[in-house]
């Protein structure tokens, strides 16, 4: 087991499949993009299954969720779900991506073994998504996210990010389309990860502030099963259910006592936090020759020393190295 000095038990991995993405999301990376990883300092496939299958059958995951970057740039990533899939015991499968490609590819991914998708999308307006992502995409998310519903990759969340002044009008409208279309949808906070170190606490759209915008037009109430656990997401059904929609306050109402998570970055790195700014190299022991029990061993003392919160609400905090698109988001 994954186990930390404050009795938490991480089942739940993110692995980060590459660190490179085809948008520049403002709150994410600048537009010039960033030094990606040198590809000899990516995990190859054969090292990534392996180190998931050590995680299943040694250390106790059950989920496995593949991101990045955009993790639909991997061209590998069709096979290592497959494999994944193959594992004994076999994980849940699932990936967060911006869509743009799944239209494509979820067919494949979906026979390959992937369970569920996260698509983020913030906003619906196309031009609104060119200003916000730098990209004029916004038609080739929207046809990922029909094609991954099309194809049972269910129930498709919809990851979404206010930005005020930018798209914080649009609460009430993508809840609306949500509900429309049968996707979940899920508000995150906006997080001091950003490669620019442009956030600002009093600059972000809280939490409170969404479900007010969400209550102008929603009864909300807060799902009854819904003791949050170990789950991000706080969950609310939508007059009286069964529709629901998550709001993930990674800042205001920080879940750190409940985490589950581990997360792999695409060079071989465990950490143990989003926030932390310490990660133990399982790369380099191997490319050494390490054995499995080796290597699970070494993702133990990884995960033992995890501090009891993110730190957020400490003066002192210092953002993490590596931005949210080299660690995993
Ligand atoms: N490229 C994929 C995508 O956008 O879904 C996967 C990686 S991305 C880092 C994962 C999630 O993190 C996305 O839902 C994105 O909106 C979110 N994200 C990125 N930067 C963030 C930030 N500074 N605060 C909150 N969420 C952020
Ligand atoms: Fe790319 Fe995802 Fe970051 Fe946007 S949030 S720039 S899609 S990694």
């Amino acid at each position: 087991m994954l186990i930390d000095t404050h009795g938490r038990i991480a089942t739940d991995l993110r692995v980060s499949l590459t660190d490179r993405c085809n948008l520049r999301c403002t709150y994410c990376m600048p537009e010039e993009g960033l030094r990606w990883l040198p590809k000899p300092e990516l995990l190859t496939d054969d090292e990534i299954v392996r180190l998931v299958s050590i995680a299943v059958s040694e250390l106790g995951i059950t989920e496995v969720r593949f991101t990045g970057g955009e993790p639909l740039l991997r061209p590998g990533l069709v096979s290592i779900v497959e494999r994944c899939a193959a594992l004994a015991p076999r994980p849940d499968l699932s990936l967060t991506t911006n869509g743009i490609g799944l239209a494509r590819t979820t067919e494949a991914l979906r026979t390959a073994g992937l369970d569920r998708v996260n698509v983020s999308l913030d906003t619906l307006r196309p031009e609104v998504f060119r200003t916000l992502t730098r990209r004029d995409r916004h038609h080739d998310v929207v046809s990922g996210l029909t094609a991954a519903r099309d194809a049972g990759l269910v129930p498709v969340k919809v990851n979404s990010v206010l930005m005020r002044g930018i798209n914080d009008d649009e609460a009430p409208h993508l809840l609306d389309w949500a509900l429309e279309h049968d996707y979940e949808l899920r508000f995150i906070e906006q997080m001091p990860l950003d490669a620019q170190h442009g956030w600002q606490r009093g600059h972000m759209v809280t939490a409170a502030e969404i479900l007010e915008k969400l209550r102008a037009r929603y009864a909300l109430t807060p799902e009854v099963s819904s003791l949050r656990g170990s789950a991000p997401a706080e969950r609310w059904l939508v007059d009286g259910g069964p529709a629901r929609v998550g709001v993930i306050a990674s800042v205001t109402r920080p879940f750190c006592r409940d985490c589950d998570r581990t997360r792999l970055t695409a060079d071989g790195q465990v950490r143990d936090c989003l926030f932390a700014r310490e990660e133990s190299d399982l790369r380099t022991a191997l490319r050494s020759g390490a054995s499995d029990q080796d290597i699970a061993e070494r993702w133990r003392a990884a995960m033992w020393g995890k501090k009891a919160g993110s730190g957020l609400d400490d003066p002192s905090f210092l953002q993490p190295r590596r931005p949210m698109s080299a660690i995993g988001g």
